[in-house]
């Protein structure tokens, strides 16, 4: 189990009961302690958050002192753009799939909002990039993760923009990366904003503006403090971990498979159906925190780490090459349960001897892979190849050769869950499960 839904009514009403003092407590600490500039768990000026999750919070004593100490006024909310469709510009208004992206310079975007954003909060922008979002590298993202550490220092949330191709490995980068608690929101467009020129008429039904007005709002409403990034498109909010893109044009392309969205966004209502397990360490920033504080490491310690796809006799060449060239990572997306040729089998276990380590997960979309509790093949339980990449690649830099170290991390952060064997004891409910 890892998830909130995954527990009895009884166990729902006790985790929520202790997220809320996790939460509370934390914002108390963080908004008391930290920062004079926090507004942990404040609404922002002229909405009201009515979250299941916020309602708890607002009647608990640590959280209402939280309130008192944050400063008065509107949130500040730091736009980062990376470019992406939302940046793009079609060849007429309804050119859905013909356009360049990123081409509109994120602080024209945020403008086009105004005056209605300077009601939900101030904002101010940074152009990260302008291009589509596969064309970044990892050094960039080592990079745009300082950069949202730099404006969290200042700024109440940070809203990413970017091209939603790869949006889900942008946000479980910040997820994975950001030491800060406060909202990280990514957001972008499935069709491209303005029509032949950058300051040309709008694209018809182009959901960048609205998209890009909603993410501002929920980072605003600091209501997805401690919950990690998390990925905001069609008014519906997602956790970074979880969330894929599902369809190449659809607009409502982002799902949660499994588990569902975290929320939506419903014009001055946010609503939160659930949160992240990582919540459950609110309290805790030396727990709540990963190891992977790229602030202490050059994006060059990074080391390449690869996806190999499972099919149908699928020949072992490309784990050989892959090792040959130096990948110090290799995550096999297997079929079903994570199965792999026999070929590709022959070439795992040479590369092994070589000290390449394997993360194993499936080609599914959902659905777990377990097994191996020893040796340099790790289950990435249900953690999608592209996600349990950027894991394995941070566990890699981070654990100085100790495989069982980044076998850890892959079950704890990679696979945060709700210790239900205590709870099922006695315990109550709400604690993150430890390391086996
Ligand atoms: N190709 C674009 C990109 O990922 C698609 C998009 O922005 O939605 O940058």
């Amino acid at each position: 189990m890892t998830h909130l839904e995954h527990l009895t009514p009884r166990r729902i009403v006790a985790v929520f009961l202790v997220l809320a003092l996790c939460v509370a407590s934390a914002a108390a600490s963080w908004a008391l302690g930290r920062s004079t500039s926090d507004h942990v768990g404040a609404a922002p000026a002229g909405r009201v958050a009515t979250a299941d999750l916020t309602a708890d919070l607002v009647s608990n004593v640590a959280y209402q002192q939280a309130l008192v100490a944050a400063p008065s006024g509107k949130p500040k909310v730091t736009v980062i753009g990376t470019g992406g469709t939302i940046a793009g510009v079609a060849n007429d208004r309804g050119s859905f799939t013909n356009y360049r992206a990123g081409q509109i310079p994120i602080a024209d975007l945020v403008d086009d909002l105004r005056p209605e954003i300077e009601a939900v909060a101030e904002v101010e922008t940074i152009q990260f990039g302008n291009k589509g979002s596969g064309g970044y590298t990892i050094a960039e993202f080592h990079a745009l993760t300082l950069a949202v550490e730099k404006a969290l220092a200042t700024s109440d949330g940070v809203v990413v923009t970017s091209g939603t191709d790869t949006m889900e490995e942008f946000a479980y980068w910040l997820d994975l990366t950001v030491q800060s608690p406060k909202p990280v929101v990514m957001t972008g467009a499935m069709r491209p904003t303005a029509a032949g020129t950058v300051d040309g008429p709008g694209v018809i039904g182009a959901d960048g503006p609205a998209n890009l007005y909603n993410a501002i709002t929920l980072a605003g409403s600091r209501v997805t403090t401690c919950f990690g990034a998390v990925l905001m498109l069609g008014d519906e909010f997602h956790a970074a971990r979880d969330v894929t893109k599902t369809s190449s044009y659809r607009m409502d392309t982002f799902q949660t498979r499994e588990l569902g969205v975290l929320g939506w966004i419903d014009g001055t209502n946010i609503k939160v159906g659930r949160a992240p397990a990582r919540v459950a360490t609110c309290d805790n920033p030396q727990r709540w925190n990963t190891p992977f504080d790229l602030s202490k490491i050059a994006a060059t310690d990074l080391p390449r780490t690869e996806i190999i796809f499972g099919y149908q006799q699928a020949g072992g060449e490309g784990i050989t090459g892959f090792a040959d060239a130096g990948v110090k990572g290799i995550v096999t997306a297997g079929t079903g349960a994570g199965g792999i040729s026999s070929a590709q089998s022959a070439a795992r276990t040479a590369a092994v001897a070589k000290g390449v380590v394997f993360l194993s997960t499936t080609r599914t979309g959902s659905g777990s892979v377990y097994g191996g509790t020893t040796g340099s093949v790790i289950a990435g339980d249900d953690l999608l190849p592209q996600k349990a990449r950027l894991l394995l690649m941070l566990s890699l830099a981070y654990a100085g050769g100790d495989v069982a170290k980044v076998r850890t991390w892959v079950s704890t952060i990679g696979n945060p869950e709700w210790d239900t064997v205590s709870s099922s004891a006695g315990t109550p409910p709400g604690q993150l499960k430890p390391a086996a």
